[in-house]
């Protein structure tokens, strides 16, 4: 979204939740693209409209990004992501970190887990100081290395960490929204968590996972 386009996006969502008055809750969210030197400017952005939810992504297929950060080098790269990653929940700007594994996709035969765990577990320990939630999201099935992200490896990482969860589908598109919400609960369980997490005005809450799969109406 340009940013000319935000105020356009607000009332996009505040008609779209007094449509669905008493049936739906609609509340207005923001995924916001990181990379070090943008907080001010995203700091400003977050403050034109009160948020519910507010998601920090670290994008490195955006092509701005890749021309400050990509210097050839794939594992520099995957690397980089991370301490992007945890610099973004330093920021104190986001409730939740989304897709959080998500360069595993930039060049998905160069990507090894076991060689990028202690990266990955050191980006881990700093997010969780900050009690910044992380996202499952289900659309990474669609992706060039197809699971969810983040992966089972990282999910059992946060876990040990206690950093809350937020799941969410990325759905782009109606069809899409709260696709993979049940498999991702399991793969939350196998993974150790017990809770899951969401946002309403950007206060986090939290609802237990046998609940919410005992209520689960969607199909899968
Ligand atoms: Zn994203």
């Amino acid at each position: 979204m340009d940013p000319s386009e935000f105020d356009d996006y607000v009332a996009m969502i505040h008609g779209t939740r007094a449509r669905f008055a008493g049936r739906l809750d609609v509340r207005l969210g923001i995924e916001s693209d990181f990379y070090p030197g943008v907080e001010l400017w995203l700091r400003e952005l977050h403050a034109r409209a009160p948020l519910s939810h507010v998601l920090g992504s670290v994008h490195y297929q955006v092509s701005d990004y890749r021309k400050l950060f990509y210097t050839g080098d794939v594992f520099s790269y995957q690397e980089l992501y991370y301490e992007h990653l945890a610099l973004s929940a330093e920021s104190g700007l986001f409730d939740t970190l989304a897709h959080p594994d998500l360069i595993k996709n930039e060049s998905p035969a160069d990507w090894d887990f076991e060689r990028m765990r202690t990266i990955i577990a050191r980006a881990l320990d700093r997010i969780a100081a900050t009690g910044v939630a992380m996202e499952l999201n289900t659309s990474g099935v669609q992706k060039a290395l197809p699971e969810m992200n983040p992966s089972p490896a990282q999910l059992a990482m946060m876990c040990e960490r206690e950093i809350p969860v937020v799941l969410g589908a990325d759905a782009h598109v109606p069809e899409r929204v709260g696709d993979g919400y049940l498999t991702a609960m399991r793969k939350l369980q196998a993974a150790g968590y017990s809770e899951i997490s969401y946002f309403i005005d950007r206060q986090r809450q939290s609802l237990a996972i046998d609940d919410a799969i005992a209520s689960w109406i969607g199909g899968e």
